[in-house]
């Protein structure tokens, strides 16, 4: 049995307890599920002497179940003791949990178990997520703070793309916000517990470390953190007023929207971000003005070479930006300039500014407890996911400032999770969690259904197929939500009504239609413009609220209605 080592992060502090026979036996004696050990918990058959398995032992046989009691050994081999009755031919026989239980039992047996969890995890883009992944899969039972409005939306930046090209496995290209759907859902099946909240305090000092959200308070062994980063502003009096109405920090996000097609836009900053966001607006523009406060481009020499010969670019050395002006219309017309060797002030005028200034580290939380860099990203030992803090992990562009991408922030996102592993098997501190099987909802579903992703236990959806699989089928209110690709409020709107639909979660079923991608059903609603929102209930139309309103709003209709 692995014990803690000298230089074990306990040290000098006191040691969390392991739960013991009673409280183990308490919490399993009303459920029929299987509940797995590490080998640092229980010892390694049922014959040994130990006193913790010998009484957990008379105690699951005086409740007169069969619980299968799995061990999980350091060395990852796994060796299995169904607890009634330990005979030589049932030991190392590999027996599998088969749950009956339903999801509160589980849940009942974990809380009371658990009181220090495992992991958890600070962030829902492609690291958080594959983090949650990795480690729901190993049987971790991680939870997961998806974020709200602290450092970006729940899904992270991918959330504010439209196609994403490179990431592996979608050779026709995927949507950000669907390939950030698909993993939040990969990591819910495993057993991942998410909450879309925003984190505001970690202490890492004490042990078991501390996290608190908006809502709630976490103790856990050991924590990922994967917040990602925010695209710079630069501050100016009226950057508030034009956000979104003309300045856009997502040239692949926010380029093609109607606002700037055909029309002169300006780009800011010198580097790889802006150069490639210049030559990306080329496509709808009229003319792209670069922006540059210094005489010469920090761009690769390639870029550098890229844009200097692109005649749909020119680029302004030496300028920076004091404000953008508008007409009487109150539109943006203009970009107020400062010629930075003269001093003198000219107006551009393009109707468009985009930033490319580069991102800040969202490690606000992290500030005093754990090693950052000048610039405030992560410090990370050996390019793995160690921080200065063992049991603390980073992930993604948290710890990244140089290749920023969703398939290395997954990757890392990857290392986290294996090393938290690791951590918690070396320090004795892991309780695995086996899921019940659903089985029960699987059988319901016809083979179209499942070619087609739908699932009537879910609470949220996507798509007109189960639109109208619950108009025809549910008799839950159907909360139907209208939203196209390029719509910036529909981004505001959603981690809202996510949030609200999770509170009222098996009372109620989201669909969310994209008006691009069934033009037909938009049209039948009579949709005009999104986001909006339609209520549903016995196939009537109960309401539309038309875009986006206080989270009251939709909490008071649902539970009215519900
Ligand atoms: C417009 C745009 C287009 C892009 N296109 C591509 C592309 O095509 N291909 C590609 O590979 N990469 C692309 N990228 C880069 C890619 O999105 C990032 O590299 C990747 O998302 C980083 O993932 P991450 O998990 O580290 O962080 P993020 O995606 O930034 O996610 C961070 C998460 O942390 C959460 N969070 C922050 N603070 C807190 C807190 N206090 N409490 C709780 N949660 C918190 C946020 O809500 C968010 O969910 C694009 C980026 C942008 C902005």
């Amino acid at each position: 049995m692995a014990m803690a080592s000298a230089a074990s992060p306990y040290n000098g502090l006191a040691r969390p307890a392991k739960p013991n026979a009673e409280t183990i036996i308490g919490s399993i004696s009303n459920c029929s599920s299987s509940v797995i050990f590490s080998l640092s918990q229980l010892p390694t058959s049922p014959s040994s002497s130990h006193s913790l398995s010998s009484s957990l032992y008379c105690g699951l046989k005086l409740i007169g179940r069969c619980i299968p009691v799995q061990y999980e050994s350091s060395s990852s081999q796994r060796r299995t003791w169904a607890v009634e009755k330990p005979t030589q031919g049932m030991l190392g026989r590999r027996y599998v949990a088969r749950a009956a239980v339903g999801a509160e039992e589980l849940q009942a047996t974990s809380v009371s178990l658990k009181g220090v969890e495992n992991l958890v995890i600070i962030g829902s883009g492609p690291a958080g997520y594959t983090a949650a992944i990795y480690a729901a899969r190993a049987n971790l039972k991680p939870i997961i703070f998806e974020g709200y409005q602290a450092g970006g939306v729940a899904g992270g930046q991918l959330m504010t793309t439209t196609e994403v090209e490179n990431f592996p496995g979608f050779p026709d290209g995927i949507t950000g916000p669907d390939l950030m759907d698909r993993m939040r859902r990969q990591a819910e099946r495993w057993g991942a517990e998410l909450f879309q909240e925003d984190v505001e305090h970690v202490d890492l000092k004490n042990r078991p470390f501390t996290i608190r959200s908006s809502d709630r308070e976490v103790k856990c062994h050991s924590l990922i953190v994967a917040t990602g980063a925010t695209a710079r502003r630069l501050g100016f009096p009226r950057e508030k007023e034009f956000w979104s109405r003309g300045i856009s920090a997502c040239a692949i996000c926010d380029g093609a929207s109607p606002l700037f097609k055909g029309q002169e836009l300006a780009v800011v900053g010198g580097g790889d971000t802006a150069t490639e966001e210049a030559i990306y607006l080329t496509k709808y523009a009229r003319h792209v003005h670069l922006l540059v406060r210094k005489d010469r481009l920090r761009a690769s020499k390639a870029m550098q070479d890229r844009i200097l010969n692109n005649p749909s670019v020119t680029v302004h050395f030496c300028t920076g930006v004091i404000d953008v002006v508008s007409n009487d219309k109150g539109q943006m017309s203009g970009v107020l300039l400062e010629d930075l060797n003269t001093g003198k002030q000219w107006i551009l005028d393009v109707r468009g500014l985009f930033y490319g200034i580069g991102h800040m580290p969202n490690s606000q939380i992290l500030e005093g407890q754990v090693e950052l860099d000048s610039a405030g990203y992560v410090v990370v030992k050996n390019s793995g996911a160690n921080t200065s803090v063992e049991g603390v992990f980073a992930a993604g562009d948290l710890q990244d400032p140089e290749w920023r991408q969703a398939v290395t922030a997954a990757g890392s996102g990857c290392m986290a999770a294996l090393s938290a592993e690791r951590y918690l098997v070396k320090n004795n501190l892991l309780i695995e969690f086996h899921q019940p099987k659903t089985q029960e909802t699987k059988e319901d579903l016809t083979e179209k259904d499942v070619q087609m992703g739908f699932d009537i236990s879910r609470g949220k959806h996507k798509g007109q197929y189960a639109l109208r699989k619950l108009y025809h089928e549910s008799p839950r209110l159907i909360c139907v939500l209208y939203t196209s690709p390029t719509c910036g409020p529909c981004r505001t709107l959603k981690p809202i009504l996510n949030k609200v639909i999770d509170e009222f979660d098996n009372e109620v079923h989201c669909v969310e239609i994209d008006i691009e991608e069934d033009p037909e059903i938009a049209e039948a609603a009579g949709i005009m413009g999104t986001p909006c929102i339609q209520f549903f209930k016995n196939k009537e139309k109960l309401k539309q609220i038309p875009g986006v309103k206080m989270k009251r709003e939709y909490q008071e209709f649902i539970a009215a209605n519900k």
